[in-house]
């Protein structure tokens, strides 16, 4: 069935039926943006294809078009996975404008091209708050195809919310030669505080720059006059709604880039481009939760993820890392099953330490494991990595305590 990204299509599968917006995809599978806004891929094989509506006139989904090239400018590649910065999309019907195209990012944006060569992507097109791991991967995918195809530099726009996740993901499963920096945009387009061009021209210099991390390019205060460089692993949205939300935690800032004159400064040491090759880790174990004690919290809610087999879990403990004393016997169950549990704390800032007071050595003893200075949210995203790679309880610990991608401030003291 001929059907173009955009139409309204139905398909069957194995029994089960899919019906919505056709959307782009990199990994071969058919990719139908549901009506509850979520996508589903499909497998080709034995699917059957029925074309329910044709795209709206003029609403095209450009898919790899390229600006005409510079020989004297580097390449980018933008990959789009949806959010503000994309805020041309209509999400409730799915629908997309030409925004995503490397030319009309281009004309959204002139300056861009003094900086480089653009070329669009599309991998999905979501709010990040429907982000999914599965969507990680398609985009770590598509990272190391554009790289491998020449990029020289990657931007990735990104809806804010949950930009730390995805960042924290591709940080593990990419090592990378090339700059990829994640970009997103508090402020839509059509808001006269938009901070979308100067964050995406930033996001562009650093692109280009010696810079090659996975990192996190956002507006630095609260005028505009740049933003900062941040590690993956080490950044939070730590405001609702203000432009300078994302901050870097136990860590500075890699740098900052002056939007004056696009000029970056650096605190920290990074890898440089070219100095590592590029190397794709894609096995991921999404089954993994980050469950938050507050007191008095019912020890149940430890037991229904150990019930439900989760394979790994992260506390978000409080203080140096402590849950109550009733939480310990699930932590020695958990971890008598082979479940990890690993410990974080709700302070954000410091590090974890079970060994001063009883309850955190009881958690210990009953196998807990400290994750030292790591964020919550990125301990989690870490152990689905790990358990991607490994099933060894010795190994796991060994991982989770033990910097991989600068997530951890320096090596395991035990
Ligand atoms: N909720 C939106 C998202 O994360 C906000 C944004 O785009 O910045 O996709």
């Amino acid at each position: 069935m001929d059907y173009e990204l955009g139409d309204i299509i139905r398909v069957t599968r194995n029994g089960n039926e899919y019906e919505g917006v056709a959307m782009p995809s990199v990994t071969g599978h058919i990719v139908v943006k549901m009506k509850n806004g979520y996508n589903v891929g499909i497998e080709p094989e034995g699917a059957e294809i029925t074309l329910i509506e044709k795209k709206a006139e003029g609403k095209t989904i450009p898919h790899k078009e390229k600006a005409q090239a510079n020989k004297n400018l580097p390449n980018i590649t933008i990959l789009s996975t949806g959010g503000t910065i994309a805020s041309k999309v209509d999400y409730r019907t799915g629908a997309v404008t030409a925004h995503f195209s490397a030319d009309d990012i281009v004309k959204a944006i002139p300056e861009l091209e003094e900086i480089a060569n653009i070329r669009g992507r599309i991998i999905t097109n979501i709010l990040s708050e429907n982000m999914k791991p599965e969507t990680w991967i398609d985009l770590a995918r598509a990272v190391a195809e554009e790289i491998e195809n020449g990029a020289d530099g990657i931007v990735i726009a990104h809806g804010t919310d949950t930009m730390m996740y995805s960042a924290a993901a591709l940080s593990f499963m990419l090592q990378t030669p090339v700059p990829v920096v994640f970009v997103g945009s508090q402020r839509s387009a059509d808001r006269p505080s938009s901070d979308n061009v100067m964050n995406a021209i930033c996001a562009a210099t650093v692109a280009i720059s010696d810079i090659a991390e996975v990192c996190v390019v956002m507006h630095e205060s609260s005028s505009d006059d740049g933003c900062a460089i941040h590690y993956g692993t080490r950044v939070r949205k730590m405001h609702t709604s203000r432009r300078d939300a994302f901050k870097s935690l136990n860590s500075e800032p890699i740098g900052h880039v002056d939007y004056s004159n696009r000029e970056i400064t650096t605190n920290l040491n990074y890898a440089k481009r070219g100095e590592k090759k590029l190397k794709l880790f894609e096995t991921i174990q999404p089954k993994c939760a980050l469950v938050k004690f507050t007191p008095a919290a019912d020890p149940a809610v430890l037991s229904y993820y150990i019930d439900k087999r989760y394979k790994g879990i992260v506390i978000e403990g409080t203080g140096l890392g402590h849950v109550s004393t009733d939480w310990v016997p699930e932590i020695e169950r958990a971890t008598k099953a082979g479940i990890p549990i690993i410990v974080t704390s709700q302070c954000l800032n410091g590090r974890i330490c079970d060994r001063v007071y009883d309850t955190g050595r009881d958690m210990i003893k009953a196998g807990a494991i400290e994750a030292e200075d790591m964020l919550p949210e990125v301990a989690l995203v870490k152990l689905m990595w790990v358990l991607g790679q490994t099933d060894d309880m010795d190994k796991i610990r060994e991982f989770m305590q033990n910097p991989v991608a600068k997530e951890i401030a320096c090596c395991s003291l035990k």
